[in-house]
């Protein structure tokens, strides 16, 4: 799986998808592990919603059960716009973090 944008946190040492919250009118990139700011994101660059949908698809290897079930545990609302890009990343990445293996089944491997 590649990563739109692969952050390396020097704070708490997570390697993973940039995560994205509301600052006012503009978009704040932080850790997803530790929450630490990163930098303020040009929201130009965010992918569109239609090529998030794909790699969302992608990571629950099309089943629709993960997706319903995540969309409850983030409390998605449908949106337009940015914010509506905001919610299917959200939903990205939680699905992504599902995703990754346990160190536990890593060992198994
Ligand atoms: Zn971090």
């Amino acid at each position: 799986m590649n990563y739109f944008f692969e952050y390396s946190c020097n704070r708490c040492g997570l390697i993973f998808e940039a995560s994205f919250v509301f600052a006012g009118p503009h978009i704040k990139q932080v850790c997803y592990g530790c929450n630490a700011y990163v930098k303020f994101f040009d929201k130009k660059l965010i992918p569109d919603v239609k090529e998030i949908k794909i790699k969302i698809w992608a990571v629950v290897s099309q089943d629709v059960s993960l997706i319903e079930a995540a969309k409850k545990q983030i409390g998605f609302i449908p949106a337009n716009g940015l914010t509506e890009k905001i919610m299917y990343w959200r939903l990205y990445i939680y699905l992504l973090n599902q995703s990754k293996p346990k160190p536990e089944q890593i060992s198994l491997l």
